[in-house]
């Protein structure tokens, strides 16, 4: 029987976990930290439950494939709530637009902002499916390679047009839309991959379609779910998830991995090891490989988050599930957190209301608000010393938005880029690794075949092919593929 060890009990952690134990391996997980999920946790307060990272869930068939991999069926073991609209988008003037699955309901919106504009969202949502349909079978599904390994896995030379990695998404937006507010909508999609939108690769506008086609889901529950549900499957095939436990060193003999070694001195032999870690954490803590922590530290980083998670007193009129509201200047926001860090005077802001699709996150008749905003790392921002002051100009804001924040406030959690360093071991609390910046950012994120040694695998959003919760499950998928060639 293989022996697989999977340092991390992040979402491709276990979702690799899950695959490896349906194919019959000995699993063993090993997690630092005294709870499973990664940046995917949950915190109780005051009777309301919150989801600390993730809020959003996309492309579900992702998280049922993993699990039928170990013969669970997603719909067995979670129901997932259909979340219409997807968003509410509100700007300065007054304008409000939605987003919905009913690609002609978006076009309407779009249509009342800028005439042609509803063609140009159906045009956006055609181009956001070819470029899809290429990448999700010859890029996102397998080992990363370069654009001839593409051309040569589809029998074909692939037309750039349909990558669109050499504009970005800023031009892609102002080429598609004139209203700024349009423009704004669009560019935010950059910000799913932790990048800069006059930087990231037009490639992200396939965004939108991936939220119309496969819908905005919300598991009952909360989004914590996800990874107990993966849990549940690794230890109905036989596999074992510890947690509090933390790896120290990942042995190597003769070029191969060949154990893991934990802090409280455990030695586990393993034929393979997946790492879930964080690659710079892989191969600048538990591996000696300097070229390939250089690699690491020298690619972009990705932007952080400031969170706050605020129980509120009482139910909010016109607030959906998810809610964006764009600040009057967006480029001074990516200016803030990119080029010169500091906190964003006037982000835009998320603010995610669960309870508007699945009351049992917040006692009867209130809320619990999770409050997103771009931040700078922590390390350029020193966010042990912001943090505070930063709490209170964001309740400022929501104030300002008319939400009543202050009035209605219960308690507050709050999770600067420090924190979420410490919690998660994310270099400065970057959300999704590298950031995809540039044109060939995709095909130079590290690789799930290491190559600082032979029989250990990536599976983690800081790898190929990148970060947010359906993409580290597919990251999950190539690693366990890769183990059971190998291995298997
Ligand atoms: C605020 C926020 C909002 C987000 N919003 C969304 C969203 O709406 N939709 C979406 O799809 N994605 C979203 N994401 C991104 C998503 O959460 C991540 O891409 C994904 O959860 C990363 O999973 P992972 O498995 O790569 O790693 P992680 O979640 O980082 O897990 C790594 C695990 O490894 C453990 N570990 C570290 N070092 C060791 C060690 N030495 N030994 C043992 N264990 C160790 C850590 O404790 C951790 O549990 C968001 C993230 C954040 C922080």
């Amino acid at each position: 029987m293989t022996r697989v060890v999977v340092i991390g009990a992040g979402v491709g952690g276990l979702g690799a976990a899950t695959r490896l134990a349906g194919a019959g391996c000995d699993v063993t997980v090993v997690e630092a930290s005294d709870g499973i999920g990664g940046k995917l946790n949950t915190e109780v307060l005051d009777g309301h439950t919150f989801d600390t990272g993730p809020s959003l869930m996309t492309m579900p068939f992702t998280l049922a494939d993993t699990l039928a991999a170990a013969d669970v069926r997603l719909e067995d073991v979670l129901e997932l709530l259909p979340v219409e609209p997807i968003c509410r988008y509100r700007w300065h003037d007054g304008s409000q637009l939605e987003t919905w699955t009913d690609e002609e309901r978006t076009a309407a919106e779009f249509e009342r902002f800028e005439r042609g504009a509803g063609e140009e969202w159906r045009e956006l949502l055609a181009q956001g499916q070819r470029t899809w349909d290429m990448s999700l079978p010859l890029f996102l599904s397998e080992p990363v390679g370069s654009l001839l390994d593409i051309a040569r896995r589809s029998g074909r030379p692939i037309d750039p047009r349909v990558i669109q990695a050499h504009v970005t998404l800023s031009q892609i937006a102002e080429r598609r839309f004139r209203d700024p507010r349009l423009r704004q909508l669009l560019e935010r999609f950059a910000t799913y991959a932790g990048a800069d939108p006059a930087r990231a690769p037009g490639t992200l506008s396939v965004i939108p379609y991936t939220e119309t086609a496969f819908g905005a889901w919300h598991p009952r529950g909360g989004m914590h779910r996800i990874a107990e549900v993966l849990r549940a499957a690794i230890e109905l095939r036989g596999g074992e998830v510890r947690t509090g436990a933390r790896a120290e060193r990942i042995h190597v003999e003769d070029g191969a991995a060949v154990g893991v070694e934990l802090a409280d001195g455990t030695y586990l032999a393993a034929d393979a090891v997946v790492s879930n870690v964080d690659a710079s954490h892989l191969y600048g803590t538990l591996l000696d490989a300097p070229k390939q922590a250089r690699q690491v530290a020298e690619a972009p980083q990705s932007v952080s988050g400031f969170v706050l998670m605020l129980a509120m007193r009482g139910r909010t009129p016109d607030l959906a599930h998810h809610n964006i509201w764009f600040p009057r200047d967006y480029r001074a926001e990516f200016a803030d957190v990119f080029d010169d860090p500091q906190p964003a005077h006037d982000p835009a802001v998320y603010l995610c209301n669960p309870a508007a699709t699945d009351p049992s996150c917040a006692p009867p008749g209130d809320e619990s608000w999770f409050v997103l905003v771009n931040a700078p790392r922590h390390g350029p921002v020193d966010w042990e010393a912001a943090g505070e002051r930063y709490q209170e100009h964001i309740l400022d804001r929501l104030d300002a938005l008319g939400l009543d924040a202050r009035g209605r406030l219960k308690a507050v959690l709050r999770r600067t880029p420090a924190d979420l360093e410490r919690l998660t071991g994310a270099p400065g609390g970057a959300i999704y690794g590298t950031a995809s910046m540039g044109p060939r950012a995709a095909f130079l994120r590290p690789r799930n075949e290491s190559p600082a040694a032979r029989r250990l695998y990536l599976a983690t959003g800081s790898a190929h092919p990148g970060g947010g919760v359906p993409l580290v499950l597919l990251s999950g998928k190539i690693a366990a593929e890769l183990v059971l060639r190998d291995c298997g």
